[in-house]
């Protein structure tokens, strides 16, 4: 403080020796000076060109102290101009000196003169007097000065708030009087509250003080003013009709003497005005580079959209871009949709409450702009939607709790900038889209494909539970088939096989619902407990009918005990499965009757001699021995003709039934001919085939009604023994024992 108030003292100074100098006879010796308040000597000047003489007794040189010297004492002490001798060995000086008073009547400094006694032919005192004035001009010429400094330093600066910052700098020291401040002016010539500067930045207190005044005048254009009290002072610099800067002067209360005078106004108002063309180049070219960053982060988003979809990518940048343009913004995100961020994402709510304003703008799909400012806090909001083509993602909101003004143009960039990020989200979404709907024909085609290569329900069930597991990744999987008439649901197939044949309720939720309503449900209910399903714990799960002639049938599930796990689009893939499954496992099934009908003989229920060959086929290829049993009714004929071909036939279906009670599931019966009946035994030898052809022609001896007999034939093969016996040779072998049977007597077996 004392060394920058005595730089411009010493200016004045200056300017004072100069103006001395003029009316000051060149051959008599003298010396000029100044001192600080603390009566050090800071500038010393000897007026006779190549000065020898110096007064003996006071030591006038740059950095000697007055301080004890009557020359200092006597001028502090009356505060007006001083004068006198001092003696010392050589001879006499005289000396005169006024002190420097600031408006306050403190004493900046002292200037002096001193000069041999002999050479005074005049009144030093009214000399000096005289001399008061100059220091007055001195000070103009020091204000001019200061303000030609102010505009050549200026220039040296490229951007906007360094060049304001020199220039509150100096001004400060000039007035030396409170605080010097700046803030930026809109084009209309508000305030820019968010937009001040400071003479000393890390001043808190002057912050302070100009937050506390700012308020008082957000709401009107800002014209040049003082104050009643001649405390505050504004001059609002404009250029070619635009505003560009406001000036403030303000003295905190805390210093309650001190007030501006006309000088300072005149000072401040000069120095608007002589730096209104250069302020205005600067904030041009500091608005053209923040347009062109502007530009440059909107193409680079751009690019990044076109590059990539990520969504996150894009969303980061623009929060780090809001960031760097709006640093007086806490900016905060708000989405509506899934998107795996880092960010920290906050939730809409719709009801009144801190993002009200955020609601507003997603509901109505443009920026709204909240401004409350209230005693203690202004709070600003400024929401704008993530807009895309097809519809809003979420909102970009930006809170100050400071006071903000903020333009039309900046608004619109950030409307740009939150449908900059509402388009990555479309195009992610469309992406996201074609990429589902893709896996989706594929699964879809692929399953078809696999689902019309088999008729076999085995084989049906067994890929769709495959299929179902890999393509949801859910940890369960089920098709569950009602069964007729009743209220129950077989497990026709599961990821758990210990659940494949389980029964279980069809009125236990959620399959009721599906019963009731033959649509398809998905459920991501945490409270596992609401729904009681009897084959697994689950927190998600969707399930969809098997519909066959627009009946329920059956129901295909997925679930997985994690809350969640199952994305609509898995849903509307499921319902499709379920379209194909229920279409798969109904041919399967009507399949599987029309052969079990192709095999069977109609009026018997035995198979047909063709499913009988087959079977020995496959016998004699896979099996080591087997047995084959020829059976054939004795005197049939009769039967027909004494009771009708009608009785003959259920004679027929009497001994068929009596065969098929009498041997074991692997054991094959067919019709052979009109009332000629075979059995197969793969892998029985013949002693046991015997055994159970004997069995047989007892029980057909005692049960039958009209009773009849029947006489066999049975042979065997061994594929260690005949290596290469076929089909027709073995029915050949046994058609020879039946033969031999019935010449025999009948009722008896022959073994070939
Ligand atoms: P046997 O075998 O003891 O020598 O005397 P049989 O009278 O049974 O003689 P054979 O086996 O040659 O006669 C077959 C008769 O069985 C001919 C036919 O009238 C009768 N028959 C064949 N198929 C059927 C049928 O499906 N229903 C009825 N009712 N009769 C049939
Ligand atoms: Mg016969
Ligand atoms: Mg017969």
């Amino acid at each position: 403080m004392q060394t920058r108030m005595l730089g411009k003292l010493e200016i004045v100074f200056s300017y004072t020796t100069h103006f001395f100098l003029s009316s000051w006879r060149e051959s008599r010796p003298g010396i000029l000076f100044l001192t600080d308040p603390a009566g050090y000597v800071q500038q010393s000047t000897p007026l006779q060109v190549g000065q020898t003489w110096t007064p003996g007794s006071v030591h006038v040189h740059r950095g000697a102290c007055l301080a004890d010297h009557a020359i200092f004492k006597q001028v502090v002490e009356s505060g007006t101009i001083a004068a006198g001798q001092s003696v010392d060995d050589a001879n006499e000086s005289s000396w005169a000196a006024f002190p420097l008073e600031q408006k306050d009547g403190s004493i900046q400094g002292v200037i002096g003169l001193i000069l041999p006694t002999k050479e005074l032919d005049f009144d030093l005192a009214s000399y000096m007097r005289g001399f008061m004035p100059l220091i007055l001009m001195g000070h103009d010429a020091y204000i001019q000065h200061a303000i030609s400094q102010i505009v050549m330093h200026i220039n040296q600066f490229e951007h906007y708030p360094d060049l304001v910052h020199s220039v509150l700098v100096q001004v400060a020291d000039v007035i030396n009087k409170g605080y010097c401040s700046a803030v930026k002016l809109d084009d209309k010539g508000y305030l820019l509250p968010q937009e001040r500067l400071m003479a000393d930045a890390a001043d808190e207190k002057s912050a302070q003080h100009l937050g506390q005044i700012i308020p008082r005048f957000v709401n009107e254009r800002i014209k040049p003013m003082k104050t009643e009290d001649n405390r505050f002072v504004i001059f609002p610099i404009y250029c070619e009709g635009k505003p560009l800067l406001a000036l403030f002067l303000h003295i905190p209360a805390d210093q309650p003497d001190l007030v501006y005078d006309e000088q300072d106004v005149a000072f401040i108002q000069q120095v608007g005005e002589k730096i209104s063309y250069t302020l205005l180049r600067a904030i041009n070219s500091d608005e053209m580079r923040r347009d062109v960053q502007k530009k440059e982060m909107l193409y680079q988003l751009t690019k990044k959209i076109q590059a990539s979809i990520d969504v996150n990518e894009v969303l980061t940048e623009i929060m780090q871009s809001l960031q760097r343009l709006y640093p007086y913004f806490h900016p905060d995100l708000y989405l509506t949709v899934e998107t795996n961020t880092t960010l920290p994402v906050k939730q809409l709510t719709f009801h009144n409450g801190e993002d009200e304003t955020s609601s507003r703008a997603y509901l109505e799909g443009r920026l709204v702009v909240n401004y409350q400012t209230g005693e203690e806090q202004s709070v600003m909001v400024i929401a704008a939607p993530l807009l895309g083509k097809q519809g809003i993602y979420g909102v970009l909101q930006l809170t100050s709790t400071e006071l903000v003004n903020i333009s039309d143009y900046e608004t619109d960039y950030i409307s740009i900038l939150a449908e900059t990020a509402g388009t990555a989200f479309e195009n992610a979404q469309l992406y996201q889209q074609s990429r589902n709907l893709i896996r989706e024909l594929r699964l879809i085609n692929e399953m078809a494909q696999q689902l019309n290569r088999s008729l076999n329900l085995d084989e049906i069930l067994q890929f769709v539970t495959k299929m179902l597991l890999e393509t949801f990744e859910a940890q369960y999987c089920a098709i569950l088939r009602k069964v007729l008439d009743e209220d129950t649901l077989l497990v026709l197939s599961s990821s758990d096989p210990d659940h494949v044949g389980t029964l279980i309720s069809a009125s236990v939720q959620p399959l009721q619902d599906i019963f009731k309503n033959k649509q398809a449900i998905i459920l991501a209910n945490p409270n596992t407990e609401t729904m009681p399903f009897s084959l697994i714990p689950f927190a998600s799960l969707m399930a969809v009918p098997l519909l066959q002639e627009s009946e329920v049938s059956g129901v295909l599930l997925v679930s997985d005990t994690r809350n969640h796990f199952f994305s609509f689009d898995d849903f509307k893939l499921l319902e499709i499965f379920g379209q194909h499954t229920s279409l798969a496992i109904t041919n399967a099934m009507l399949h599987s009757e029309v052969e079990r009908m192709v095999i069977t003989d109609n009026l018997t229920g035995l198979t047909t001699r063709r499913y009988l060959n087959d079977c020995v086929q496959l016998s004699l290829e896979n099996d080591g021995i087997g047995s084959l049993v020829l059976m054939d009714i004795d005197y049939f004929k009769k039967i027909n003709d004494t009771y009708g071909h009608q009785v003959g036939d259920e004679v027929l279906i009497q001994v068929s039934n009596l065969i098929k009670r009498s041997i074991r599931d692997t054991d094959i019966a067919a019709r052979w001919g009109g009332e000629e009946l075979a059995v197969y035994l793969p892998r029985v030898d013949l002693p046991t085939a015997l055994n159970v052809a004997d069995r047989i022609r007892q029980c057909v001896q005692n049960e039958t009604n009209p009773r009849v007999t029947i006489s066999c034939g049975l042979a065997k093969w061994d594929k260690e023994a005949l290596q290469n016996m076929s089909v027709e040779s073995l029915f050949h072998h046994a058609d020879i024992a039946l033969y031999e049977a019935k010449r025999r007597g009948r009722n008896q077996i022959c073994i070939s």
